[in-house]
């Protein structure tokens, strides 16, 4: 495949900082970015697609979400976390897979038109939403999650052997470890958890300093805070994957650099469910620690778009820090760069031997312009949103194309709000 004269391409370089190509052909051959230059030959059988009118941006990793909880978007919008759960886990006990398909078709097709080449998934059923993922052809890294207060680990336990089983080899979809927390948990499901994602090689993706309760009761039950409890127990390693952390002292922040653990921050979802806190993003990057973004579930978001995300994570860290300090940069490298190292996969950059993951953003949307090489970088991410994505390519192939796919999609939506609202409806009713 040819992409041809792409107009503004997004790359990093060796320091870290961005650096925008020109008018470039890129080429695709299998599911690898072949090589970068300007009037490549077209090769006979070549797909040729015009990118004279697009600019071209690395693969964007969700790095926490649920997506299957978008059929909850909108459900209970003004509680705080701990309420809200509970709340929310009413409502769970009732889903089956039925509706976890749909969910899951929602939210990946919201995600892939809004330009998510990846995410990573926290929720039950995973096998439905992996197969969901397949057809639309998304990368998705998930499992059954550890959450003792509602299924007994030993349930789980077997479950996620069985999708290790299954996925292992797959493309697209990839096993993880899921552990929902350490106050739905105990410590020794915890620490099997992360037996497990050693032996496998695997991510354990676990919510940690969400609130001040958690850190409390953490602090009241073992003596310790959530991230040291977590070193103590031998569960931070490189495999470990800390969601929120909205609430760390500097030597947490110094365990997690010690160990080589990577971090998520969900700036839209901390502030609408009011845990508040503090994500300490710029003393975690300047410690050389994998920083990351995600958007949380569609339940306490409320939506997967992870260009809003960027700039609500720039936005709430000015506001912590009284200053300038996070730039635009910085989260358009978490979200691409950083998501795809957590991940491991070389992606999330565009150049010779990466994986082809690529969105791009339609260069004449009226709400980017006047745009120019040089405030490129902030005109994504303080005001492109997802709606700007024209095409999607994920492993090297065109997964969306806005044209092709909108209008079916948005007929696809439809039909899954009537029947998500048939279930909530009901089950309202039912539980009044
Ligand atoms: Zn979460």
């Amino acid at each position: 495949m040819l992409l041809r004269n792409c107009r503004l391409v997004v790359t990093w370089s060796e320091d870290g900082s961005p650096r925008i190509l020109e008018n470039v052909d890129i080429r695709i051959r299998d599911n690898k970015i072949e090589e970068i230059g300007r009037d490549l030959n077209k090769e006979t059988g070549e797909e040729e697609i015009d990118c004279s009118r697009r600019i071209v941006l690395p693969g964007i990793v969700n790095a926490h979400t649920h997506s299957p909880m978008v059929m909850l978007r909108g459900y209970c919008d003004d509680l705080e976390l701990h309420e809200w759960l509970s709340r929310v886990w009413e409502v769970e006990r009732h889903l089956d897979e039925r509706l976890i398909e749909l969910g899951s078709e929602l939210a990946i097709i919201e995600m892939l038109s809004t330009g998510t080449t990846a995410f990573i998934d926290m929720y039950f059923y995973p096998h439905i939403t992996a197969q969901v993922a397949k057809k639309y052809g998304i990368r998705a890294f998930l499992s059954p999650p550890f959450i003792e207060v509602l299924i007994s680990s030993d349930k789980c336990l077997k479950e996620l052997e069985d999708f290790i089983r299954t996925y292992s080899g797959d493309r697209l979809v990839k096993p993880i470890v899921n552990v929902h927390s350490i106050y739905t948990c105990s410590i020794e499901c915890v620490k099997r958890a992360h037996e497990i994602a050693i032996e496998n090689r695997l991510i354990m993706h676990i919510h940690v300093s969400e609130t001040r309760k958690e850190v409390y009761e953490c602090k009241k039950k073992y003596g310790k805070f959530p991230v040291e409890l977590l070193y103590d127990i031998g569960v931070l390693s490189e495999n470990t994957h800390l969601v929120h952390l909205g609430w760390v002292t500097s030597r947490e922040i110094e365990l997690i650099r010690e160990t080589g653990a990577s971090v998520t921050h969900c700036p839209v979802s901390n502030m609408k469910l009011a845990t508040a806190g503090f994500f300490p993003f710029y003393e975690m990057m300047m410690q050389g620690i994998r920083v990351t973004i995600g958007t949380d579930g569609a339940a306490s978001n409320n939506c997967l778009d992870m260009f809003r995300e960027m700039k609500t994570a720039v936005l709430l860290q000015r506001n912590n820090y009284w200053d300038t300090r996070i730039k635009a940069s910085h989260v358009l490298k978490a979200a691409t760069l950083n998501g795809y190292r957590v991940l491991r996969i070389d992606g999330g950059d565009i150049g010779p031997g990466k994986i082809a993951d690529l969105v791009m953003l339609d260069l004449d949307s009226i709400y980017l312009q006047p745009i120019r090489e040089d405030n490129l970088i902030s005109n994504i991410v303080y005001s492109a949103t997802g709606r700007d994505v024209s095409m999607v390519i994920i492993d090297g192939r065109v997964v969306y194309d806005r044209e092709r796919d909108l209008e079916r999609w948005r007929e696809r939506a439809r039909e899954i709000r009537e029947e998500l609202n048939r279930f909530i409806e009901k089950f309202v009713q039912a539980h009044r």
